[in-house]
């Protein structure tokens, strides 16, 4: 066992280590105290490697403790810690709603509005024609109405938001009725129960996991019932044996009871799925013309658009939600309101949207153009890593984000296989490259699925992936 003691006075110092050339490039591009902390944080490492094989619970790797090893180490820290955490990453798995790498791209138009809102002043919430105080609502509002055909909107900051203050609002120490096969999950912090607890609401369950009938609502109705709650089990199918409620025979039962009838649609869609030969899923306009007094979904998911909880439906109803305290607490940012009202604009004409939107460019990419595309770079990489690295196999990207389970779409997957780097680290180091990129691993291969992937950004990834190889 080595003294730990006595190896801790042969680091050399912080001063020391600052004078080694190779600092001295980074100190002319970075602020001193960035690359200051980034040797105190190096020599602390020593320290810490150096009480590990004192204790030998560290492998026996021999330290190098000259400054100049220091100093190298210090100068990758300090470029690491100066580059923005979050970075933007090719997304290579095939998920396109992938909730961890930020859901949903925007179309180009939505990108500008942000960029355009962020730039200066804007008229948030101040009405031009009249020179006094306007609406952030009212930017969207008029889209949303004529996508949908509600009578009124509010925009919030996500759908658990637009959910928890709907039941707020209506049922706070109040009863909500939801059906057994409907108390969904998602992404493992939104759960149906836990939400309406926060919002103050207790929860009534009715029928069973597989059946709920309408006398199944109807003879859980009391004096202390405040709404009737309809949620869209949208990362899960209930297949065999089932029966659920139809929103319109739940809105007469609403209606006979004179109760708030409530629909969490999860993924909000205008878009007639099957059109593209994907499963159908409800849209948020049918809906609306069932009659169900407010309607709420995602901005992020199958829309496309920024992070945000939209909320339509009945005119007093929607005012309410925008009168409840919470409502200040929960709103939109000036940026989520220009990215959704240029991602409406383009719903106005469905092939604009298919074409712009980039959730619906990649869902609706055909196989063909797929194959296609992933020959072209399966051969690039053979030119590079040589003939046997790389194979096309048939696959299925997935459309992830707690929407539309049980879709495949046909992809094409590039597997690549090197003999001089395992799968696992190739993928490790593709995730730490200057670009970052995000692969599957499967059957021992780097596994690329470019459906997911903008075409401009191939280039990208080829030399990420040559880059990833370097001295492996
Ligand atoms: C995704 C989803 C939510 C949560 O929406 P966020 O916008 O992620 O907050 C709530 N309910 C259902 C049914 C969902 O699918």
């Amino acid at each position: 066992m080595m003294s730990g003691n006595k190896i801790y006075k042969d680091l050399p110092a912080v001063d020391r280590v600052l004078q080694e050339p190779v600092l001295e490039e980074v100190l002319n591009n970075l602020p001193r105290r960035v690359v200051l902390t980034a040797v105190q944080q190096t020599l602390e490492n020593y320290r810490e490697a150096i009480r590990q094989a004192a204790a030998g619970s560290s492998s026996h790797v021999k330290l190098d403790l000259s400054p100049a090893s220091i100093a190298r180490e210090a100068a990758l820290l300090s470029r690491q810690k100066s580059s923005a955490n979050l970075q933007p990453v090719i997304n290579a798995t095939g998920v396109i709603l992938h909730t961890n790498l930020g859901r949903a791209p925007l179309a180009a138009p939505a990108v500008e509005a942000m960029a355009g809102a962020a730039r200066g002043f804007s008229n948030l919430e101040y009405d031009l024609s009249s020179g006094l105080r306007g609406s952030r609502q009212a930017h969207v509002e008029e889209l949303l109405c004529e996508l949908t055909g509600a009578e009124a909107s509010v925009v919030l900051n996500n759908n658990a938001a637009a959910v928890l203050l709907a039941l707020n609002t209506f049922a706070a120490g109040k009863e909500v009725i939801v059906s057994r096969g409907e108390l969904v999950e998602i992404g493992g912090s939104f759960r149906i129960p836990e939400v309406m607890a926060a919002g103050g609401a207790r929860l009534v369950e009715v029928g069973t996991t597989n059946k709920t009938y309408l006398s199944d609502y109807q003879s859980a109705i009391s004096d202390d019932t405040a709404a009737l709650l309809k949620v869209h089990t949208s990362n899960y199918h209930i297949v065999g044996f089932t029966a659920s409620v139809a929103p319109r025979d739940l809105v007469s039962l609403g209606q006979e009871y004179g109760l708030p009838v409530i629909e969490d649609l999860g993924s909000g869609v205008f878009m007639d799925l099957t059109r593209f030969n994907l499963p159908p899923e409800p849209r948020v306009q049918d809906s609306v013309s069932a009659g169900l007094d407010l309607v709420t979904f995602s901005g992020d998911k199958l829309l496309g658009g920024p992070q945000a909880g939209i909320v339509v439906g009945k005119r007093s109803l929607v005012e309410r939600i925008r009168r409840n305290q919470l409502a200040r607490a929960l709103r939109v940012d000036k940026f989520t309101v220009a990215a959704l009202e240029a991602t409406l604009r383009l719903y106005l004409d469905e092939d604009k949207a298919v074409e712009e939107i980039p959730v619906w460019r990649m869902l609706t990419t055909l196989p063909s153009r797929l194959r296609e595309r992933a020959s072209i770079l399966a051969e690039q990489l053979r030119t590079i890593f040589g003939e046997g690295s790389v194979e096309l196999w048939d696959g299925f990207s997935r459309v992830g984000g707690g929407a539309l389970p049980t879709a495949e779409l046909p992809t094409s997957l590039i597997a690549v296989k090197l003999n001089k780097i395992d799968p696992g680290e190739l993928a490790r180091r593709l995730r730490l490259g200057r670009v970052p990129a995000v692969a599957r691993v499967q059957q021992e291969r780097l596994i690329l699925d470019l459906r997911t992937v903008e075409e401009d950004h191939e280039k990208l990834l080829i030399e990420a992936i040559r880059e990833a190889c370097q001295d492996a």
